[in-house]
């Protein structure tokens, strides 16, 4: 059985908008997943409702044996606490479930180590770069050790370079801790690039259109 199964699901919002309509999609435990298609498609409602964000309007989600997994997110917008330091911002989740003080340090250094950011631990999210604002926000959502990471367009306000040195670091990432990943993206370059398989929304808003398989990503 899938992770995740979506039979049949439709979103209409309170002003008639039909953002999703009858999806039906199987998501595999471990692997990397994309979700292509232009601005106004629907992808994000399909997110948020994976997510369990918004609720559809008709159709179901099921968990693999009934049980939603850890989840984490990663927005466009990084949302950082400004007057908090780099860590202090990835520890933040840890110590919302009430991971002691001295573990959820450690946990928050390591995880900053291993996004390239252990030199930036006592920064302000002010005093960082876009990308390393994006690198805290990536770290912060995989801190909990998440099954499922959920990402939304992510890198898509980033200049080309620092994006492809996030799509690389994500795949490494990715290998490393081999969470289920559903990557939100209007780039055909990034969906390829990244993913095991990319899932096609378009000429039809809220329609899938095409599920393509391509090969294990190399990285
Ligand atoms: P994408 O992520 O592909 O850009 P969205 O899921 O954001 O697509 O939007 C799909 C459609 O639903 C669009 O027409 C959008 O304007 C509409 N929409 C999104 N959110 C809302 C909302 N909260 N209320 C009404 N319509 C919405
Ligand atoms: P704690 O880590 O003890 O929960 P906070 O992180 O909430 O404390 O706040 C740390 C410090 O930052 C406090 O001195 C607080 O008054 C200050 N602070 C809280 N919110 C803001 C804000 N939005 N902008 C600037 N300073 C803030």
């Amino acid at each position: 059985a899938p992770l995740l199964a979506l039979r049949g699901v439709t979103k209409r919002y309170a002003n008639g908008t039909v953002a999703v309509q009858g999806v039906d999609l199987g998501i595999a435990r471990g692997g990397f997943v994309s979700l292509l298609g232009p601005s106004g498609c629907g992808k994000s409602t399909l997110l948020r409702m994976i997510a369990g964000l918004v609720p559809p309007t008709a159709g179901g989600i099921a968990w693999e044996g009934g049980r939603r997994p850890s989840l984490g997110f990663v927005f466009q917008d990084p949302t950082l606490m400004p007057w908090r330091t780099a860590l202090d911002n990835v520890a933040l989740p840890l110590r919302l479930a009430h991971v002691p003080k001295a573990e959820r340090q450690e946990r928050a250094r390591a995880m900053l180590a291993l996004v390239g950011l252990a030199e930036a631990a006592m920064r302000y999210p002010r005093e960082l770069s876009g990308g390393m604002r994006m690198r805290v926000s990536i770290a912060r959502a995989l801190v909990t050790e998440p099954e499922v990471l959920l990402l939304d367009e992510p890198f898509a306000a980033l200049d080309e370079i620092t994006r492809f040195r996030l799509n690389n670091d994500l795949l490494r990432l990715w290998e490393a801790r081999r969470f289920t990943a559903v990557f939100v993206t209007h780039s055909i370059f990034e969906s390829v690039y990244l993913s095991e398989r990319v899932v096609v929304m378009a000429a039809h808003p809220g329609r899938l259109h095409a599920d393509i398989a391509l090969e294990a990503p190399a990285a």
